[in-house]
């Protein structure tokens, strides 16, 4: 019976692996011309400065919408672009998006305003990189100080080679930040050696931070240890006002979060953070 129920359980979860395959083959058949067919899309979420209280900077999260297949996160896509090299072209798209939106809004007359840009590990490590985004900031005109890379700590991995993209990122002028800070492996030695402005605090930590003391712990240890090297330090995933007072009472200096506001498209960024409004 065991044996029975065994190979039952393998087939049925064989079919369902070969339905997982399919259905990513058509993903990335998708992705492939999700560029030209202008399918990708940026919204932007606000990043408050906690103690006066004001949005002073955004972070850029990609978009896919699929005509008939909807809505796909980049939780699923990114991975499968980076497995299929589609994240060189995805990934300068969106910093030739984000560029071009920061030059527009000026030309508009709106307040300068600064992005955050996701690099994901395979587009961190690929050659011409930094030559791209000189391009694009030069071509945009924009100051070295409205665009900050974020990366995580498994992309910048103790090598020689992330060390010499990063001061070359760092020699542009502009920001570089290590995303869901505290979640990777690595030693804590890169800070050191590493071009680094920013620690963003994962949200897993921010999550149960009311009810977990070790949360708590580990998101008080993190500020302390951006305030001693000299780093911002900005919390990500902040949902709850008491979450917000907690963060606040630690001395953490940026926040962001569905309770400030979830990602935004690019025409809400105007019409709410950008605009001078008079009179509300
Ligand atoms: P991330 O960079 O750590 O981005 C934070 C994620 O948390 C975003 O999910 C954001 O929408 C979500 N988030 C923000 N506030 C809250 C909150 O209060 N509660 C909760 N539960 N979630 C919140 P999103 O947009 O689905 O992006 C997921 C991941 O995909 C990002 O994680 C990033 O690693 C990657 N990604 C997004 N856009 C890009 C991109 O342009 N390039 C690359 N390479 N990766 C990207
Ligand atoms: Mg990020
Ligand atoms: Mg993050
Ligand atoms: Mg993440």
């Amino acid at each position: 019976i065991v044996k029975n129920r065994g190979r039952s359980h393998f087939r049925f979860y064989s079919e369902k692996m070969k339905r997982g395959t399919k259905h990513t083959m058509k993903i990335e058949t998708a992705l492939r011309k999700a560029i030209v067919k202008d399918e990708l899309v940026l919204y932007y979420q606000p990043q408050v400065d906690l103690k006066s209280g004001v949005v002073d900077g955004f972070e850029a999260l990609l978009r896919w919408q699929h005509p008939h297949l909807g809505f796909i996160s980049p939780l699923e896509f990114i991975p499968l672009a980076e497995e299929t090299g589609l994240i060189g072209p995805i990934g300068e798209w969106v910093i030739k998006k984000v560029c071009s939106s920061l030059c527009d809004w000026k030309r508009l007359g709106y307040k300068p305003a600064s992005i955050a840009i996701n690099l994901s590990p395979l587009q961190f490590q690929q050659a011409g990189l930094v030559e791209f985004i000189k391009k694009q900031m030069i071509i945009n005109k924009l100051s070295p100080g409205q665009l900050e890379f974020e990366i995580t700590e498994g992309a910048i991995q103790d090598s020689r080679e992330a060390l010499t993209t990063l001061n070359q990122l760092k020699s542009l002028g502009v920001k570089i930040a290590v995303d869901d800070f505290g979640t990777g492996f690595s030693s804590l030695s890169y800070l050191k050696r590493y071009p680094i402005d920013t620690l963003k605090i994962d949200q897993s930590f921010v999550k149960d931070v009311l009810l977990d003391e070790k949360d708590e712990a580990i998101i008080t240890t993190i500020i302390h240890l951006a305030h001693s090297l000299g780093l911002n330090v900005i919390a990500e995933g902040v949902e709850q006002l008491e979450q917000l007072e907690l963060l606040k009472l630690k001395q953490c200096q940026k926040a962001q979060g569905y309770y400030f506001s979830r990602p935004i498209p690019e025409e809400a960024v105007i019409k709410h953070y950008l605009q001078d409004i008079p009179n509300g």
